[in-house]
């Protein structure tokens, strides 16, 4: 997610206990329903917000147990340690908007590294490898504006939502531009795609942006975002390897059924991924109220994906950022590109595919993606660029326990949705996680925000 807008001003609760205050007296053992009881509180989901709940509920002195699917915890935010010293994170990187910002609170107090990209310091290029001049830069820009200025244009005035896509190209006039001023719009429309992850043909013209307040620099952190749920973590009683199956509810309490065991409690806190939700592996009894089950179907998960290659030299400048304007039927192909070098002193550089591009290559092979990637580089850098010695790349919609990146808002999505999606139901079953969070919806903080709000409604 690369933040293309600065939105307006911030205000962002910061509710941190310390670990040492958090221990738990059960830790995992694998247990039947005889080690549970209705006094408890479960967890469905070691991700920031399962984890953010879970302190805040163990802070108070509640008996809190986290069921997780994976056999490790964070579930979006993942940094892998396959390259040995350099830590890379294959889901959220950055922390959006440092100023008042919960999770920048958290590396401080985890005494995390963080550096600070800049989302202006940046090298463009043409279709055909050549950098941007500064008259192709003001064209480019004066596109951008154009594409703005017909979404607010349109979400003022009218009376149904649309695609961003049928709108711009309605209120450009499409079919009446050149070839290279529609390559030039479709750059920009896929920074949509990039920063929202849904596809500019699905996303709501009137909502595809949210109402959050993000101030301050992004930064993202060298030695891994896992630091953070690290930290979270520490003397929670989790239980990795708990596929949750069922949850059934009733006046007194709740029980979660796992593919391993069953467990009852007093509340539930859900924290499964909107795409997940989507899919109906969890079984709901009784089943969800209609308002909520629409917002499960009408909100979109989008996907963004990443593809780290390591070279044996560093080829390319030294900007944070390198994009590439791709020829028009070769949209969202490998457009945004980032230099890891810098935060880790090491020859890797990141390209991200969002939306329907991103959705197709994950029925790729690694191979075929590199390729792919490698196409893009040679067009820009010159055929004798050396090949990458390793790559890691994400799928993140087919991976079963996250079905995407990050939810988006579709057409026909409301605002309102992500607090229907947020509501309790029987005061027993609670929600959280990124989709929940009405302004913060897609970042780790709106996760982070939303398990402690969850946490809240039980114990305050
Ligand atoms: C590629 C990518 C890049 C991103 N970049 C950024 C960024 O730079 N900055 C930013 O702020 N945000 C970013 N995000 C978004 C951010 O990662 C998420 O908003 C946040 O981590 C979501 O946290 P969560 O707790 O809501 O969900 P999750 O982290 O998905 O946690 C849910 C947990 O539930 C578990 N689970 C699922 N199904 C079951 C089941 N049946 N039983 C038990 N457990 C289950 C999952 O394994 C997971 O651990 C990015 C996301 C991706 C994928």
């Amino acid at each position: 997610m690369r933040r293309r807008r600065f939105l307006q001003s911030a205000s962002l609760g910061v509710a941190l206990t310390s670990p040492a205050a958090c221990r738990v007296g059960r830790t995992g053992t694998g247990s039947t329903s005889s080690s549970s009881g209705r006094d408890k509180v479960i967890v469905v989901g070691a991700g920031i917000s399962g984890l953010a709940a879970a302190r805040h509920l163990a802070g108070r002195g509640v008996d809190v147990v986290v069921l997780e699917a994976r056999n490790r915890i964070g579930g979006r935010i993942w940094t892998s340690e396959k390259w040995a010293g350099t830590p890379l994170d294959l889901g959220a990187s950055w922390i959006h908007g440092i100023d008042n910002n919960p999770i920048a609170a958290l590396a401080a107090k985890a005494e995390a590294r963080t550096v600070v990209t800049d989302p202006e310091s940046s090298t463009d290029y043409l279709p055909d490898g050549n950098e941007v001049d500064d008259a192709q830069a003001e064209a480019l820009g004066d596109w951008q504006t154009k594409t703005e200025d017909a979404l607010a244009a349109y979400q003022n005035k009218a009376d149904k939502d649309a695609s961003v896509r049928g709108i711009v190209e309605g209120a450009l006039n499409w079919s009446s531009l050149s070839g290279t001023d529609k390559t030039l719009v479709s750059f920009g429309l896929n920074e949509y795609e990039q920063e929202y992850s849904g596809s500019v043909n699905q996303m709501s013209a009137w909502y595809f942006d949210s109402d959050a307040d993000i101030k301050g620099k992004d930064v993202l952190f060298p030695g891994g975002y896992h630091q953070i749920t690290d930290l979270l973590a520490r003397g929670l009683s989790i239980r990795t390897g708990h596929v949750v199956k069922r949850i059934d509810r009733d006046s007194g309490g709740v029980t979660v059924t796992t593919g391993k065991d069953t467990f009852d409690a007093g509340h539930v806190v859900v924290t499964l991924p909107l795409g997940v939700l989507q899919s109906g592996s969890v079984t709901f009894s009784p089943g969800l109220p209609k308002a909520k089950r629409t917002a499960i179907a009408t909100l979109g998960m989008g996907v963004l994906n990443k593809c780290y290659l390591r070279f044996p030299t560093v080829f390319w400048p030294d900007t944070d950022w390198m994009t590439y304007i791709p020829e028009l039927e070769r949209f969202g192909q490998w457009e945004q590109w980032i230099n890891i070098t810098r935060p880790t002193g090491k020859p890797v550089l990141l390209g991200f595919n969002a939306a329907d591009f991103g959705r197709t290559i994950e029925g790729w092979s690694d191979a075929r993606i590199v390729d792919s990637a490698m196409g893009t580089l040679k067009t820009i850098f010159g055929s004798d660029i050396p090949a990458p010695v390793d790559h890691q790349i994400t799928r993140w919609a087919s991976d079963p326990y996250a079905r995407g990146s990050y939810s988006y808002n579709k057409i026909g999505s409301t605002p309102a949705m992500r607090d229907h999606l947020a509501a309790s139901v029987g005061k027993r079953v609670h929600f959280a996680g990124e989709a929940t969070h009405r302004a913060s919806y897609q970042t780790v903080h709106g996760a982070y925000l939303s398990g402690i709000r969850a946490a809240k409604e039980i114990v305050d």
